[in-house]
């Protein structure tokens, strides 16, 4: 009983539990603090790009035969192309999309598009072939794991839109986001086809050898705004800009 009423029994009922009290508040605050902390790191490190908009193959009157399960593939590489084509805006995107469906369907025996997105010189990105399947073209190389992005236009006598340099690299980014794949896994068709092809085009190629193009999708993942132009011409190269409309 006696002890129980000494000063030091006093703090050990009363002070301490005080303390813990204290400690208990100290704690939650610096857990508090350090959840915030978790947060705003984690939000600058995984900002992330969004999916842009894509034209599904079912609204622009896709109609793809069946491809053979032994095409399924798993991306790895994003392979860019252009047409090849000189864009005059004659025709619209959509019937540019139809025609070489129906086109390599009949001509080719490629059962869809050979590429799984196209962009149309006003940024409008449209859905080709899914991207369960490997592509189709018509070089030689180890089709399984490439992801093919192709451009409407001719990039070695004319130049790419802003708006479509911005989509191409939109659509980059959100591909390596969402399929993880590897910025160093971004390139031309004439890389995965070397002295087969000119494609992707002396105007849009620039973009790949400088590093520009990686720069743009680079700062897309991380939710930064960057400037997308098209920039001065090449020395020697096309100096007219794809037509837009
Ligand atoms: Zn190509």
């Amino acid at each position: 009983m006696n002890s129980i009423l000494t000063p030091d029994s006093t703090l050990q009922r009363f002070s301490k539990p005080g303390a813990a009290r204290f400690s208990l508040q100290r704690r939650v605050a610096a857990s508090l603090l350090f959840a915030l902390c978790v947060f705003v790191v984690n939000s600058e490190s995984f900002a992330q790009t969004t999916r842009p908009a894509i034209v599904a193959a079912a609204d622009w009157g896709s109609n793809p035969q069946q491809i053979a399960d032994s095409r399924k593939h798993t991306p790895k590489y994003i392979t860019i192309h252009h047409a090849g084509v000189l864009w005059t805006g004659e025709k619209t995107p959509v019937e540019f999309v139809r025609n070489m469906q129906t086109w390599g369907q009949k001509e080719k025996a490629w059962p869809d598009l050979p590429y799984h997105f196209l962009i149309a010189p006003d940024g409008s990105i449209f859905e080709g072939r899914s991207l369960e399947y490997e592509p189709d073209t018509n070089t030689r190389y180890t089709l399984a794991g490439n992801i093919g992005v192709e451009m409407m236009g001719n990039f070695e006598a004319q130049r790419p839109s802003k708006a479509q340099l911005e989509s191409c690299a939109k659509l980059v980014a959100w591909l390596c986001q969402d399929l993880k794949l590897e910025l160093k896994d971004i390139r031309g068709h004439n890389d995965a086809a070397p002295n087969q092809t000119t494609c992707p085009g002396k105007d849009f190629y620039r973009y790949l050898v400088d590093g520009q193009f990686v720069g743009w999708v680079t700062a897309l993942m991380k939710g930064e705004n960057v400037e997308i132009t098209p920039g001065p011409p090449l020395e020697g190269g096309p100096t007219e800009e794809i037509p837009t409309s």
